[in-house]
């Protein structure tokens, strides 16, 4: 059959509710791998559900879950238009059920009693949790570990990398990997997860499967399973798949496919035991996969690919590489698996060989081909072992809600009342709450500690960095602490629910203005209200450059901090215009973004935006304790990271406002160290009209906390007048500009410090005193000109 001539439109030009056939997938590398990982095949039957409010991107429906792909993508997918009616899979009758399964599920069965070699008893045996996203792995590895975690990161990349063990077995450690679709090394959580399974050698894989998506999910257990590597798997959700009268044969599937399966629902904690029983097994008698070829044996590439295993055999022991894994990249192409064979010119030619006789006999390109055999291995298993609830209530739950969550008109409105909702509660009620209780609770202790040391006549300066540098550092941290855990909290609500992605689907065409994509929409937002957790919640983004990009960018969102200073000036210079002044700066610090977005674009992260095939998973009621682990999880880590930073920066500043040169106490402010350096530095304001040594120092405080800007220009100025007597009106905008762009506070640079390191923190900071010069002084010249101030 020659497929290319039934082509007659691409899946860009498909109307709502209209269904096709893939003929041939275009587009090339990351993106096309991508589109084959994901399911899209010669021959899968996609579709349409939705385009998003804004005409793009669209939301397909392939394999039986939800994806949502830009246009320009799409048009890279040759179809054919089919008649389709919705047809349900009658079920069939299965007398088993899916929960006792006495096949491999019993451990040992497959291990030769008389030779076993189990690993001895001190030897920790390691794990590696894989599967795709949203498979309900944190809920799962939370699970597993409770709360014996410790986060870190892989080495050389900002992935989180979880590590604990498994409750109740001291002696073992198991890694969360980060959620992946395939081992195709693309997005760098692919190449860490690929690189911790090949490289670390777990001595088990536990691979979770989400089996209402079953067939997408056993995608990624095909690959595991080609490691070589000990893999039980665990079929999560089964709570859902049976509560719609679905069932699995687990038994047929184990004997299939040679490994232990275990059915569990992680949010309900069912069949958890019967896991850690089995993963302890396998990795202790390294029970391998009994089966690893999994392709029919009709099918057009089942003998080359056993011709590449020959060919590239002696190589793949020279290396480490599982034989099959090996085999099956080489086959594709995959550029990093080669470069570790080191084919010689002579076996290189051998494999173009093969891979040409790929094409020809099945007429797809050796990657969709591997794609393909995989799928229809799949779809046989399906068909044998699982018998699909007729329909699903989540999903038809998700549906009804995405009719409003994303539908055209509502969709936009709807998120920003959401995250209204959610700054309201962080940084008016809730967080704000917390903040003043911790407040009271430091000035209580800075009180006592205060009477303490005066009352042991403690030496003045000992007491004084005690109470100025130390309290207040640590009251400066902790200050920030609620905010942190309580916007975690909600996130942490919206990413698991599902409500992330669609946010994701329909601000995309917004974000990729800028070289975003709609994913980067969520750090921005809260930048709004505090560059900290704005910052930390960049994790989530999948592709290193959107993330830096994003974090750039978040600066330029004028936190809340600063509300202070404008609202200050405003009382003091624009009593009148207070609202206009105010919309005018958070406009300005948007548009400067945006700008600023372009020449990053341009310079910085010159690259391609990664792909954005993203699934849309069904809504789902988060898990408290996921919510809750999340919480203690990032309040540790912004306490830990941001203790030493910002502690540091305040008994420095504590130190510069203390003492003057000859290293006595001052007890007038212009005589210390911070005065000479503010004068030292107000010849660089003086352009700006703020040249005034006492408003550099409050700059400088500024760093430390940006409120701490108005209580400085209080002390220095005194009461009511007199700055307006110091500055005019045009000074006081220039002012307020030069507040609005310059560098983010200490927290924030530490949280810079912890994504990207010393270096592009330290830049960040320049960069953004830099660019607020520039603005100001643009403001400036414009507002002399406007007003004949140069005359
Ligand atoms: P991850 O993206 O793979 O880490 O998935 P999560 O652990 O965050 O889970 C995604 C969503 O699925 C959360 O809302 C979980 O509460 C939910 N979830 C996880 N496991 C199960 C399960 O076994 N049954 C049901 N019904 N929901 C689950
Ligand atoms: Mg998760």
């Amino acid at each position: 059959m020659n497929i290319s001539q039934t082509a007659d439109m691409n899946l860009g030009e498909l109307k709502a509710g209209e269904s096709c056939v893939v003929v041939s997938v275009g587009g090339q590398g990351a993106l096309r791998q991508h589109f084959l990982d994901m399911g899209i095949i010669p021959g899968a039957e996609i579709t349409i559900v939705k385009f998003a409010p804004l005409g793009d991107p669209v939301e397909v429906r392939i394999h039986g879950y939800e994806l949502s792909l830009r246009l320009d993508d799409a048009a890279k997918i040759a179809v054919t238009k089919i008649d389709k009616t919705e047809e349900a899979e009658t079920p069939k009758k299965s007398k088993k059920t899916h929960t006792a399964h006495p096949y491999l599920g019993e451990p040992g069965v497959h291990h030769d009693k008389k030779t076993e070699k189990p690993l001895p008893d001190d030897h920790v045996l390691s794990f590696a949790l894989v599967g795709n996203q949203n498979s309900g792995k944190t809920t799962l590895f939370n699970r597993l570990t409770g709360s014996n975690q410790h986060v870190g990161n892989f080495p050389g990349v900002t992935v989180d990398r979880k590590d604990g063990a498994i409750i109740g077995h001291a002696n073992t450690v198991i890694t969360d990997l980060p959620g992946i679709y395939s081992m195709s090394p693309y997005s760098s959580e692919e190449i860490v997860s690929r690189d911790f399974v090949l490289n670390n050698k777990p001595d088990a894989l536990i691979n979770i499967v989400d089996s209402t998506n079953i067939e997408r999910n056993l995608y990624l257990t095909m690959q595991l399973l080609e490691t070589d590597r000990p893999v039980v798997v665990a079929l999560n959700m089964m709570d859902e798949l049976t509560g719609n009268g679905g069932s699995i044969d687990i038994n047929l599937m184990e004997e299939i496919l040679g490994v232990p399966v275990v059915p569990i629902s992680a949010a309900k904690n069912q069949g958890i035991d019967e896991l850690i029983t089995h993963a302890l097994h396998i990795a202790k008698y390294c029970e391998k996969p009994l089966e690893q070829d999994f392709c029919a044996p009709d099918s057009p590439i089942h003998d080359s690919i056993h011709a590449v295993e020959h060919l590239i055999e002696e190589k793949t022991k020279a290396c480490g590489l599982p034989l099959r894994f090996a085999a099956c990249k080489a086959l594709e192409g995959d550029s990093l698996i080669l470069d570790k064979l080191d084919l010689d010119e002579n076996e290189k030619d051998l494999l173009e060989h093969i891979r040409v006789k790929v094409e020809k006999k099945s007429g797809l390109d050796p990657s969709a081909a591997v794609a393909d055999m995989r799928f229809a291995y799949i779809m046989q298993l399906c068909k044998k072992c699982v018998v699909k609830p007729k329909q699903s209530k989540e999903r038809a739950r998700s549906e009804k809600a995405d009719r409003i969550l994303t539908g055209k008109f509502t969709a936009i409105p709807i998120f920003i009342l959401i995250m209204a909702a959610v700054f309201v509660l962080t940084f008016n009620v809730i967080g704000a709450g917390l903040q003043w209780l911790l407040e009271q609770g430091i000035d209580k202790l800075t009180e006592v500690t205060d009477l303490a040391l005066t009352k042991a006549n403690v030496n003045e300066v000992i007491h004084s960095l005690i109470i100025d540098g130390i309290f207040e550092g640590v009251g400066s941290v902790l200050s920030f602490l609620p905010i942190v855990v309580v916007m975690f909290f909600f996130l942490s609500l919206l990413e698991d629910s599902g409500y992330i992605a669609r946010i994701a689907f329909f601000m995309d065409k917004l974000l990729r203005k800028i070289g975003l994509s709609g994913r980067s929409i969520v750090p921005m937002l809260i930048g709004f209200g505090c560059t900290v957790p704005a910052v930390m919640s960049t994790r989530t983004l999948p592709s290193d450059r959107d993330r830096k990009m994003t974090i750039f960018l978040t600066p330029f969102m004028s936190c809340t901090a600063k509300l202070p200073i404008y609202a200050f000036f405003v009382s003091s210079f624009f009593p009148k215009q207070g609202g206009l002044v105010m919309t005018g700066l958070y406009l300005l610090g948007i548009i400067v973004g945006i700008l600023i977005s372009f020449l990053y674009k341009k310079v910085l992260f010159k690259g391609e935006a990664a792909p954005f095939v993203m699934e849309l998973p069904n809504y789902r009621l988060p898990s408290l304790r996921s919510t809750l682990q999340l919480m203690w999880e990032k309040a540790k880590d912004f306490l830990q990271k941001a203790f030493s930073v910002i502690l540091i920066a305040t008994v420095v500043v504590w130190f510069l406002q203390s003492f003057d040169l000859r290293f006595n106490l001052v007890t007038d402010s212009s005589e210390s160290i911070m005065a000479g350096i503010a004068g030292f530095i107000s010849p660089i304001m003086k352009p700006l009209g703020l040249g005034d040594w006492r408003i550099t120092t409050s700059l400088i405080s500024g760093f430390m906390a940006k409120e701490s800007v108005v209580s400085v220009l209080e002390v220095l100025f005194g009461a009511e007048g007199g700055i307006t007597a110091v500055l005019g009106v045009i000074e006081a905008g220039t002012l307020l500009i030069f507040s609005l762009l310059y560098t983010p506070c200490v927290a924030a640079i530490a949280s810079f410090k912890r994504e990207l390191g010393w270096k592009y923190a330290a830049a960040v900071a320049v960069w953004q005193c830099m660019l607020a010069w520039i603005v100001s002084f643009a403001f400036r010249l414009i507002m002399l000109a406007c007003t004949g101030g140069f005359a």
